[in-house]
């Protein structure tokens, strides 16, 4: 690690864990995903992957769409600045008020998962006198090959439509005056870092317009899912945008005038956070010792709920002599622990660590179980 990476006496004078963000990293990150881009291509935010309103602002400056899921996350996305013809509305329990007022704000697209949703859509518009702008997900059934609470493209699971049900619900947005219909979407899941199912995805679209000649498709929406190097956050900092755009760019056959939209969070926000502990004990057990943090899984959950490794680091020890340590959460859960035998430099009671990559599903996803504080947040400047 840059010893200067971190800005340590800060974090001495503020109480932990707390989240750190790296704005620089971000802002290159967007960069970045914007010279990897082609004309045509449209990228919203995930705004689920973080929702932070310093990280939002800055994203929506940089001229992103967001995707959202939830009526406070479309407010979220208006406040930052995101436009509201830019936001699109997923999700598969929208309810009738986030309907409702969806369709007020004059959000971009509803990205609708049921024939039950369209229905209760066209109703709702009707009463509101205005046409409801609809894109219909759909369920590809590609494997990710991610963890299984995060693949979201197989046959059978909550999300999206079946291809079986498509030609229905594509007569029932065509048939109804109160539907406008915006294209296709698809998102095979979360956390990918073999860009062979992007390429299985596009050869499922490619025969899908085929198979829809004299439809007019407006737009298609690929979703998000591409993965971070959880392993080494200095080495790999900026995923790499330019071999996820190209893999659509070639194999990917758009109509004339069709749109391609993208919605990435993960692997815009994760490397520039860190969840910033203290080490409260060094416990000797039995044959293990136990660095035991301010901080645990209601700070950060994925180690505890995709079974996920962040890189853990102590970046006050000045020690040369390493140690195997599990480094564990204050939490009272058996799966509150950040990492087993992680070879740290000698680590005391009063240490400073750094738990990586951890700006995507970390802050957001904090509970305050155990009557804990929520992490507070630090910026680079
Ligand atoms: C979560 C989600 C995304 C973003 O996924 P990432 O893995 O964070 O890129 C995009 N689209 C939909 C529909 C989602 O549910």
């Amino acid at each position: 690690m840059n010893p200067t990476y971190f800005p340590i006496d800060r974090f001495r004078n503020e109480s932990t864990p707390l989240y750190y963000y790296d704005l620089h990293l971000l802002e290159e990150t967007l960069r970045e995903l914007k010279t990897s881009s082609f004309p045509g291509f449209n990228t919203h935010y995930a705004v689920k992957a973080n929702s932070n309103p310093e990280i939002l602002k800055l994203i929506a400056a940089s001229g992103l769409g967001a995707d959202t899921v939830s009526l406070g996350e479309i407010q979220a996305a208006l406040s930052a600045g995101f436009p509201a013809a830019k936001i699109v509305f997923a999700g598969v329990g929208k309810t009738d008020q986030e309907i409702t007022a969806a369709l007020e704000l004059n959000i971009g697209c509803l990205n609708v998962e049921s024939d039950a949703e369209l229905t209760a859509i066209a109703e709702i518009a009707e009463k509101l006198d205005k046409k409801a702008p609809v894109a219909l997900r759909i369920n590809p059934e590609i494997d990710a090959h991610t963890h299984h609470y995060i693949t979201t493209g197989l046959a059978e699971n909550k999300f999206g439509i079946a291809l079986s049900m498509l030609d229905r619900l594509i007569d029932h947005c065509l048939s109804s005056e109160w539907l406008d219909f915006k294209g296709l979407h698809f998102h095979i899941g979360s956390q990918i870092t073999d860009l062979e199912p992007y390429r299985i995805l596009c050869e499922r679209i490619n025969s899908l317009q085929e198979k829809y000649p004299d439809i007019l498709i407006p737009s298609i929406n690929v979703g998000g899912g591409l993965g971070v190097d959880y392993e080494n956050p200095e080495g790999n900092p900026i995923p790499d945008f330019k071999s996820y755009f190209r893999i659509f760019k070639d194999n990917l056959r758009l109509r004339p005038g069709q749109e391609l939209h993208f919605e990435l969070g993960r692997s815009i926000v994760a490397q520039c956070g860190s969840l910033i502990c203290k080490v409260v004990y060094v416990k000797e057990g039995v044959g293990k010792k136990f660095v035991i943090l301010d901080g645990g899984m209601t700070a950060l959950i994925r180690p505890a709920l995709y079974q996920a490794h962040h890189k853990i680091e102590n970046i006050t020890s000045k020690s040369e002599v390493k140690e195997k340590y599990d480094v564990v959460g204050p939490i009272c859960e058996s799966s509150d622990v950040f990492g087993t035998d992680e070879t740290l430099p000698v680590t005391k009671r009063g240490d400073i660590i750094a738990i990586r990559s951890a700006g995507a599903y970390g802050e957001v996803m904090a509970s305050a179980y155990n009557c804990r504080a929520l992490p507070s947040s630090l910026f680079s400047r």
